[in-house]
C-alpha cells in the first residue's frame, strides 16, 4: 500500500462512525420523536413503545433486546414509568450508552402523589415546558454520543424546542377559556397532574399514577358521587388505558339520573397512530388541549393549534 493511501486512511475521523448515522433505540413514542426532530437524516431511532402501548406495564420483548444492545444510544424516561423495564436498563447501562431523560429534571419541579411515596409523577410531557427540558437533554445525550454531528443537533433541536414554545404558549391561550367551574379533567389514569399544574384544572384519575393498581368498586362509587355533586358532564378516556372504569362512571352516574358523556379520546401515556401529525409529541399534546378545551366550554379551533388535527376534536 501506498504510503499516501495509508495516510488517506488514518485521517479518516477517530470517531470511526463519521458519516454513518447515529442509531438510538427509545422506551417511549415522545423520546423517540424527539430524536427524530433533533437527528434528522443523521440519525436512525426505534421506539419500542408505540400507539396505545402502556409504559407502566410493558417488558422488553427479545427482539427490543437485541435492537438496544446494537444501538450507539439507549434513552429511556425513568422516574419509574417504565417499570417493568427497569431493572434490564439499569443493568444494560453497564455495558452500554444508557440515559434515563427525565431523570435530569429538578427535583422541585417534580410532583409526588399520596399512593407512590418514594417516587415521582413520571408524566412530565403533558407539560410542553417541562417536556422542553427532556428534549435538551435528550439533544445533549445525543451530542455526546457523536460529538461530530453537535452542530446539526444543536440546530435541529433549537428550532424543535422553538416550536414546544409556541404549543406551550397556545395552550396557555386556549386553556383560559375554560370557565372557573368547568375546569375538571377526569380520566382514567392520573397522568394529566402537569397539565392541570401548568394550566390550572383540577385532575382527577380514576387509577392511581401507575395503571398497575386496580380501581375499586369503592373508588368507582365515590367519584360518581363526585361527579353527581359537582354536575361534572364531561369525563375522557385514554389512548392506553381500557376505557372499562370510565363507562362504568358513566353508567352509574347515569342510574343517578346525571348524565356524564364521554367526551374525547385523550393521548396520556403513547401518541398517536404512526404518520399521523396525532402521532407527533405536539399533535399528541395539541389533540390533548383542543379535545380538553372544546369539551369543558371553552374555545378552540377544532382542528387545533395549527390546523393539523387529522380527527377533529369533538
Ligand atoms: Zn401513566
Amino acid at each position: 500500500m501506498a504510503l499516501s493511501a495509508l495516510v488517506a486512511m488514518l485521517a479518516v475521523p477517530l470517531a470511526g462512525h463519521a458519516g454513518e448515522r447515529l442509531s438510538v433505540v427509545a422506551t417511549t413514542g415522545m423520546i423517540a420523536d424527539a430524536v427524530r426532530e433533533i437527528g434528522g437524516e443523521a440519525v436512525e431511532v426505534k421506539g419500542l413503545m408505540g400507539p396505545g402501548i402502556d409504559p407502566h406495564s410493558y417488558r422488553q420483548t427479545r427482539s427490543d433486546i437485541v435492537a438496544m444492545t446494537r444501538a450507539d444510544l439507549v434513552l429511556w424516561h425513568g422516574l419509574y414509568l417504565e417499570a417493568q423495564m427497569e431493572e434490564f436498563l439499569q443493568r444494560l447501562a453497564k455495558r452500554q450508552t444508557v440515559v434515563a431523560v427525565a431523570e435530569g429534571l429538578d427535583r422541585d419541579r417534580l410532583l409526588g402523589h399520596e399512593d407512590y411515596d418514594d417516587k415521582r409523577d413520571p408524566h412530565v410531557w403533558m407539560d410542553p415546558s417541562l417536556w422542553a427540558e427532556v428534549v435538551a437533554t435528550v439533544r445533549d445525550a445525543m451530542i455526546e454520543a457523536r460529538p461530530d454531528l453537535e452542530a446539526t443537533f444543536r440546530d435541529r433541536a433549537g428550532d424543535y424546542l422553538e416550536r414546544v414554545e409556541r404549543l406551550a404558549q397556545w395552550a396557555d391561550e386556549v386553556t383560559s377559556s375554560v370557565p372557573a367551574e368547568a375546569r375538571v379533567l377526569l380520566t382514567a389514569h392520573d397522568a394529566f397532574a402537569y397539565f392541570g399544574r401548568a394550566y390550572d384544572f383540577e385532575v382527577i384519575g380514576i387509577q392511581g399514577i401507575s395503571t398497575e393498581s386496580e380501581a375499586g368498586l369503592r373508588r368507582i362509587r365515590d367519584l360518581v358521587g363526585l361527579l353527581v355533586e359537582r354536575e361534572i358532564g364531561a369525563v375522557f378516556v385514554e389512548s392506553s388505558v381500557s376505557e372499562r372504569n370510565i363507562r362504568a362512571l358513566v353508567e352509574g352516574a347515569a342510574a343517578r339520573g346525571h348524565e356524564v358523556r364521554i367526551a374525547g379520546t385523550l393521548y396520556s401515556d403513547a401518541m398517536g397512530p404512526k404518520g399521523t401529525y396525532e402521532g407527533t409529541y405536539i399533535g399528541m399534546i395539541d389533540h390533548n388541549i383542543t379535545t380538553i378545551v372544546r369539551a369543558l366550554g371553552g374555545e378552540a379551533p377544532a382542528d387545533g393549534m395549527q390546523g393539523r388535527l387529522t380527527e377533529s376534536a369533538r
